[in-house]
């Protein structure tokens, strides 16, 4: 049975308690051991799958069709660990199982109680294949004090008597400094442990992010009002990349703390070379290019998660520095304004998206990239936009549109180029659905096979003609439209196994122009990065020479 390591958050939010966990697993696997991880969210949306990436931040899809927590993308780029279903669950998913079971009679008449009926739910989801490897790491979500997170940390209180010797708690905090004083200030932190310990939980570790070295003086305070041993207070410095997580919480003694707490006397020293090597291509690079992503959602960089990073890995691979500029596509009222906001890029990035706001604008970045000879990658809502750009601009079709528009504001009475899937086949079942599955539920979802053609550019890329990616969307480029559309030069070169859905498209007489319906960004990693985020970026390179 695995060993847990349940990670909380105090004082504050957004102190990194995702990352501070992949770093961990990564050092944990360094030294041999196997790791999963998992979040547990205390919100009462069934998933993120609903909510506005400006509220929450990207959704995470896993291979198996879940739409989880960004956090989930860190352990993935941290450990390569791919995520499945049951690494993420949240408050609305536990209450909707156990509303389902009373509804069905499973309880046999009891009175249904958050304790234990929801605290039995959540002990159960933690279990899940914890027989498969060394170490489960769970993160709960929010800071320790609120409401809906009660259930949560009660059933890891719960589960830690049930599995003794087998878990223990690491704590993330914050050491506000304060100028005036000239100090780090340890009380928020004693006031979030004691919180803690109010409901049954002491700390065995305590992370402590800060913008300055900690003083021991200060360390041992916190030891003794926490009653953590002093080698448990490990500092958590800012950092100017998130890849120096590993090597830093290393130094800080993070591992060795664990270890400790586990009585693990005999672990092998960890192997970081993989992380010396991701950290050198980030410190050392030997040049730079400018990339514009112009989407909807660039106020917050957290809604482009996993493009932001597969662009640094693609940057990595090729040992240069990526810069990255936000544009949002409303800012394009005319053709001076596209050219005086895109000129000077080395390539230009058209991310995913839902809802019509901004489309128009991204479809002018396609054509600017088109006309101009400018890397482009349109990745989901990207490629489709990428392909009403060439059958307006090239093929005629005046109109072309995407039906998701159509529905939003009656009828307009477009030519849909881009149509809803109203039906397809997932293994050996076929899924349907109807307009009223439009806002939320069913898309499609996880990872689907695609086969490239001979010869083309992106199977160049991969090196391969059959790949698997990860999809999220409801709509489709219609087959229907492919002679008119390739006539003018824009190739379906991947399409699905079954010839129905374009899944790539690409201009052979581009110098890179490639859009793709799936998301490759959430399969890259820092020490594997995405073929077509490293190719995409090297066209960057290339076009950086030019000018
Ligand atoms: N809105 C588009 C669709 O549903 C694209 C989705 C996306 O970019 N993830 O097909």
């Amino acid at each position: 049975m695995a060993r847990y390591i349940f990670i909380t958050g105090g004082v504050v939010s957004s102190l990194g308690k995702g990352l501070a966990s992949a770093a961990l697993g990564a050092l944990l696997q360094a030294r041999g051991y196997t790791v999963r991880l998992r979040k547990l969210d205390p919100y009462l949306n069934v998933d993120p799958g609903t909510m506005s990436p400006f509220e929450h931040g990207e959704v995470f899809v896993t291979d198996d069709g879940a739409e989880t927590d960004l956090d989930l993308g860190h352990y993935e780029r941290f450990t390569g660990v791919s995520a499945c279903k049951t690494d993420s669950v949240s408050s609305g998913r536990i209450y909707s199982t156990v509303l389902e079971k009373e509804r069905r009679g499973d309880y046999l008449g009891k009175t249904i109680q958050v304790i234990p009926h929801v605290t039995n739910e959540i002990k159960d989801f933690i279990k899940i294949g914890d027989g498969d490897v060394d170490f489960m790491l769970c993160e709960i979500g929010g800071t320790v004090g609120d409401i809906e997170a009660l259930p949560f940390f009660e059933a890891i209180r719960q589960f830690s008597q049930d599995r003794r010797g087998e878990c223990i708690f690491m704590h993330l905090t914050l050491l506000p400094y304060i100028a005036a004083a000239g100090e780090l200030k340890t009380k928020p932190t004693q006031h979030s442990v004691k919180e803690l310990r109010s409901i049954g939980i002491a700390p065995d570790i305590l992370m402590c992010r800060s913008e300055h070295e900690i003083p021991q003086k200060q360390r041992d305070k916190l030891a003794l009002f926490c009653n953590v041993h002093p080698d448990a207070v490990i500092p958590a410095l800012d950092l100017k990349s998130i890849y120096e997580a590993p090597l830093a919480y290393h130094r800080a003694g993070m591992d060795r703390a664990v270890l400790e707490a586990f009585g693990i006397t005999d672990a092998p020293e960890p192997d970081m070379t993989k992380w010396y090597d991701v950290l050198d291509r980030v410190q050392h690079p030997e040049g730079e290019v400018k990339i514009a992503i112009v989407g909807k959602y660039t106020a917050l960089g957290d809604a482009y998660k996993s493009i932001a990073e597969a662009l640094t890995h693609g940057g990595m691979h090729n040992r240069v520095k990526v810069n990255v500029e936000w544009i949002d596509s409303e800012v394009f009222k005319s053709e001076e304004e596209v050219t005086s906001r895109l000129q000077g890029f080395n390539a230009i990035l058209v991310p995913g998206g839902f809802g019509e706001r901004g489309t128009e604008g991204k479809i002018k970045a396609a054509q600017y990239a088109r006309e101009h000879d400018i890397p482009y990658l349109g990745i989901c809502l990207g490629m489709q936009m990428a392909v009403i750009e060439a059958a307006r601009n090239l093929a005629g079709i005046k109109d072309a549109g995407s039906e998701e528009f159509d529905s939003e504001s009656g009828k307009k009475r477009i030519t849909p180029i881009i149509y809803h899937l109203k039906e397809w086949v997932e293994g050996n079942r076929t899924i349907k659905r109807d307009a009223s599955d439009d806002k939320g539920g069913t898309m499609r979802l996880g990872a689907y096979d695609a086969i490239l053609s001979e010869g083309s550019r992106v199977a160049e890329i991969y090196g391969t003609t059959t790949i698997s990616e990860r999809h999220r969307h409801r709509y489709e480029v219609d087959m229907r439209y492919r002679e008119a559309i390739e006539a003018t030069g824009l190739k379906f070169s991947g399409i699905s196994p079954d010839g129905k859905l374009p899944e790539i498209v690409e201009i052979p007489d581009h110098p890179w122009y490639i859009g793709v319906q799936f998301h490759p960004e959430l399969k890259s990693r820092p020490f594997e990065p995405h073929p077509l985020f490293a190719s995409f970026i090297e066209a960057a390179v290339k076009q950086s020479r030019l000018v």
